[in-house]
């Protein structure tokens, strides 16, 4: 049982950080210090929103925290040293900690082919997504590659929003595969509506200034070519010595503790956590708030000297704005097949309006709920 008050240290201050931090700081007494490189909360899962044009709140992050005793520091981790535990910072002084929340979510992946880098757009991040939002004023052709929820849900949201501009979606998989068969027709049918051209099993080659060039030789030309086929995780856990997996994800028991050092936990996109039965948990906001609440119940039940209960996933599920009036809502098993009824059109467009703003609001305000909702030990 730890007998002095510890320092907890969250690195990050998205859907997850802000949660563990909040939390962690109320109800455990320790000292809790969250390092952020941005000032404002930005609500990510808007991104595709703020890109075609809507407003979408960035809350500050002082005001997030404010009354919970979290002390909050706008920089960038430039360095994580489980060695001396302790974060070293571009700019402010090193921050030292006896149990580090590492929480840093993740990245467009840019790299993936050549030229998407320089010429790509992107909506994993407010910037990116503001940037092309700018693009798209004047663009008269858009490619959205990629087919993922977040590529669906940009290309729709673009589509609808311009209905003057001509959308390309190009997958390298079949259109909806992660859905059942009538989640499939449905988004065949809604991307038909908005006049989406769909490219499927082509494989981008090279993005450049004019569309891209797919492995098979064609090309797709656009002005504007918005990248979300695949999001990176920060190099940080790997530099330090953790136990990461193949994409950089930081390797966590059931308990979100690292699998290699002891006092440091990870949660959110930046953390490959494991369910009952080995499961990896995807990335995702819903996943990502689980996780945050069950590395919070473990810390505390080790503070207290008690055994934490680990991580249970019974239930996941996609759900998936389709433009502002339209989605779908698939249940899906822990390995991210379609699993029981699909649920679409507007009432799943609503139920995504709920779940935005409890996420985005509820969540961050008062994430007690989101600790209840995953209560674990
Ligand atoms: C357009 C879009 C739509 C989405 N829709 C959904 C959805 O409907 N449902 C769903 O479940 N998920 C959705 N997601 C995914 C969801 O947004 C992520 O899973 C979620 O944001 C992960 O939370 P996180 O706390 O791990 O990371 P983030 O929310 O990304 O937070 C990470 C934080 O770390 C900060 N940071 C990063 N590097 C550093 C550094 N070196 N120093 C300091 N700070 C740093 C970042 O600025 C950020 O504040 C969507 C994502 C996008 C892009």
């Amino acid at each position: 049982m730890m007998t002095t008050t510890p320092r907890i240290a969250v690195l990050g201050a998205g859907y997850t950080g802000v949660a563990a931090a909040k939390l962690l700081a109320r109800r455990t007494g320790a000292e809790v210090t969250v390092v952020n490189n941005r000032d404002r909360f930005a609500e990510r899962m808007r991104n595709h929103q703020l890109a075609s044009g809507q407003k979408v709140r960035h809350l500050p992050l002082r005001e997030l925290f404010d009354g919970t005793g979290v002390r909050l520091i706008i920089d960038r981790v430039a360095r994580v040293d489980p060695e001396r535990r302790r974060v070293e910072l571009a700019g402010a002084e090193p921050v030292p900690y006896d149990l580090l929340v590492y929480a840093l979510g993740s990245h467009a992946d840019l790299d993936a082919v050549p030229g998407a880098a320089e010429h790509a757009y992107a909506v994993a991040d407010a910037e990116r997504a503001e940037r092309l939002r700018d693009q798209v004023r004047t663009a008269g052709t858009i490619a959205v590659i990629g087919a993922g929820p977040t590529g669906l849900e940009t290309a729709t949201e673009l589509a609808e929003t311009h209905p003057d501009r001509t959308v390309r979606l190009v997958t390298s998989g079949a259109l909806g595969e992660q859905l059942s068969e009538r989640g499939r027709e449905h988004l065949r049918r809604a991307v038909d509506r908005l006049g989406i051209q769909v490219w499927e099993h082509a494989r981008v080659a090279k993005v450049d200034a004019g569309g891209v060039l797919l492995e098979n030789g064609e090309r797709v030309d656009a002005d504007t070519v918005a990248w979300t086929a695949g999001f990176g995780v920060p190099d940080l856990a790997r530099e330090a010595g953790l136990a990461v997996d193949a994409r950089g994800r930081m390797l966590v028991d059931g308990t979100l503790r690292s699998q290699s050092h002891p006092d440091v936990y990870g949660i959110g996109d930046a953390a490959a956590a494991h369910t009952q039965g080995g499961h990896v948990l995807r990335m995702g906001c819903g996943p990502g708030n689980l996780a945050a609440a069950c590395a919070y119940h473990a810390i505390s039940a080790r503070m207290a000297g008690r055994d934490p209960k680990p991580l249970r996933v019974r239930v996941d599920a996609l759900c998936i704005s389709l433009g502002r009036w339209d989605g779908v809502l698939q249940p899906v098993d822990l390995d991210g097949n379609p699993h029981g009824k699909v649920r679409t059109g507007r009432p799943v467009a609503l139920i995504k309006k709920g779940v935005l703003g409890v996420t985005g609001w509820h969540a961050l305000r008062h994430p007690a709920l989101v600790a209840a909702g995953a209560r674990q030990g």
